[in-house]
């Protein structure tokens, strides 16, 4: 490629702050948030105008879908999104309108509702934009949007800032500590941290979301109780979740795929995320695109034009093979698409899929996950309780100091990804990171060394279940 040298040019340091914490996703609100409670001055910078990351950005409203009768949760933020979205009416009670009283039994006995209640609620993903902002109003946190982070500044090896392009310019700001919740781990990429990142055919697919109003949603779950999908129609489960309920929708698009109204070469097979009384599905999870690097900006482009072609492709497929959907109309197509995996850091410790398949301990854990993997042609399911701990280890970077990574960006292979890419992990990395910059400041040490039994503490303290 052709390159041209950059000018050198002085420019304005806008912030200075304890913690820094770039990308305001599920990782990042949980960080920024978690830091503040433990009492440290932190800013949070965020490249579009609302926080949330996939939740709002691709209407991800499922943060709670693993949750079965007898699953250990990780408590922590991750939960507190839910009941304070419940506070503020901006969550849906999934199953809560099931009138079906043979689908309400099907569904109690595989554990997915208790006393005529689902195990979870689903997030109003336009709502949750406005529970961030009053959530990290409240903690005193300062809020940047509409800013992207591009360059770090370095001293050595250690981070001390970053640099800024937004439409005031290119800006800088310091800090003591900095957790990277990009999600590309575009902030150690920067500070060059050693990272992985597979070839883009064996990347996780992106998808575009979107959602249909106008539907008639008591049809429509009649059409599903008939034709019940499964979770084996997914890929290799652990044996138990093999006739397990999912929302998952193909036939619509098979028979629109027989008829030659959607070509051979795409496959649309759709996750649906939640009903309301309006007669509205907000998020419509099965456009999918593989083989797009989502660090690639021609790649991204090209994903989104392309999705948001399917995205019609499916509308007229289900206005035409599925009951409920004669009058329905695109309502929504995600603001940006939804990445799964990108860059993972290299980390003192990398997690391994033994871990999150036989329910590893760690010293250093800084929270539990439930035994929730689902990627990469596997799909289990925490129905009975099983977890693993989540080590610090892999959210600390190789070679830089003073940097956290966090979210879909921790050290791990494959199939680990697979569990730690899920919402309720980032939230427990998040909220460990939040912690450990506070607790590492105040103690005058560096994340490396932090002092991680303290830490443990304070994150009992805020509700995470460490052990
Ligand atoms: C279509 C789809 C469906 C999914 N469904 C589920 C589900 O049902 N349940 C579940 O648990 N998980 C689900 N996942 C996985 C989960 O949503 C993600 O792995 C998770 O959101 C990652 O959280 P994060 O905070 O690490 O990153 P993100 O949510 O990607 O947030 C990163 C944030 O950083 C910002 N950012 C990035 N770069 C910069 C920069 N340079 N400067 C400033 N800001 C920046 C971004 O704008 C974004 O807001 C799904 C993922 C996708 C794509």
């Amino acid at each position: 490629m052709e390159m041209i040298s950059e000018p050198s040019k002085k420019i304005p340091i806008i912030a200075e702050t304890e913690v820094l914490v770039v990308g305001g996703g599920p990782a990042g609100i949980s960080a920024a948030l978690s830091a503040a409670r433990a009492g440290a001055d932190v800013m949070i910078v965020e490249r579009y105008g609302c926080f949330g990351g996939v939740i709002t950005q691709t209407m991800i409203g499922t943060i709670a879908w693993y949750r079965y009768a007898k699953t250990v949760d990780a408590g922590g933020i991750g939960l507190e999104f839910e009941t304070r979205s419940k506070t503020m009416d901006a969550s849906i009670d999934i199953m809560g309108n099931i009138k079906n009283k043979e689908l309400t039994r099907a569904l109690e006995q595989e554990g997915l509702m208790v006393d005529g209640k689902s195990t979870y609620e689903v997030l109003d993903t336009e709502l949750f934009k406005y529970v961030v902002d009053e959530l990290i109003q409240e903690a005193g946190i300062r809020p940047l949007l509409h800013c992207s982070v591009v360059q770090v500044i370095m001293d050595e090896d250690v981070i001390k800032g970053v640099i800024t392009e937004s439409k005031s310019g290119r800006q800088a700001i310091l800090a003591k500590r900095i957790i990277d919740a990009t999600g590309d781990a575009d902030i150690a990429y920067h500070a060059g941290a050693p990272f992985k990142k597979s070839p883009k055919n064996e990347l996780m697919e992106v998808t575009v979301n979107f959602g249909c109003s106008g539907i008639n949603i008591g049809k429509f779950l009649m059409y599903v109780y008939l034709n019940r999908s499964k979770f084996g129609d997914w890929g290799e489960t652990s044996g138990k979740e093999e006739e397990f309920f999912t929302t998952y929708l193909t036939d619509p698009f098979k028979k629109a795929q027989e008829a030659g109204e959607i070509p051979q070469d795409i496959t649309i097979e759709s996750y649906w995320g939640c009903y309301t009384d309006a007669g509205e599905i907000n998020s419509f999870n099965g456009i999918h695109m593989n083989g797009i690097d989502p660090t690639d900006v021609w790649d991204l482009t090209k994903a989104e034009i392309e999705g948001r072609r399917r995205v019609l492709m499916a509308i007229n497929a289900l206005k035409k093979y599925t009951p409920g959907f004669k009058k329905a109309r695109l309502r929504t197509i995600g603001a940006s698409l939804g990445t799964r995996e990108s860059r993972k850091i290299t980390g003192v410790y990398n997690i391994t899929e033994s871990d999150v398949r036989n329910e590893a301990r760690f010293e250093d854990t800084i929270g539990i996950c439930p035994e929730f993997i689902d990627g990469h042609g596997v799909a289990i399911m925490p129905t009975t309780g099983r977890y693993f701990h989540v080590p610090y280890g892999i959210i600390v970077p190789q070679k830089v100091e003073n940097l956290l990574v966090v979210g879909r960006a921790v050290a791990g292979d494959k199939i680990s990804h697979a569990a730690t890419r899920q919402i309720v992990c980032c939230t427990v990395t998040g909220q460990g990171a939040g912690v450990a910059a506070a607790v590492s400041i105040e103690d005058k040490t560096t994340c490396r060394l932090v002092d991680i039994t303290k830490v443990q503490k304070i994150l009992e303290k805020q509700g995470v279940r460490i052990k």
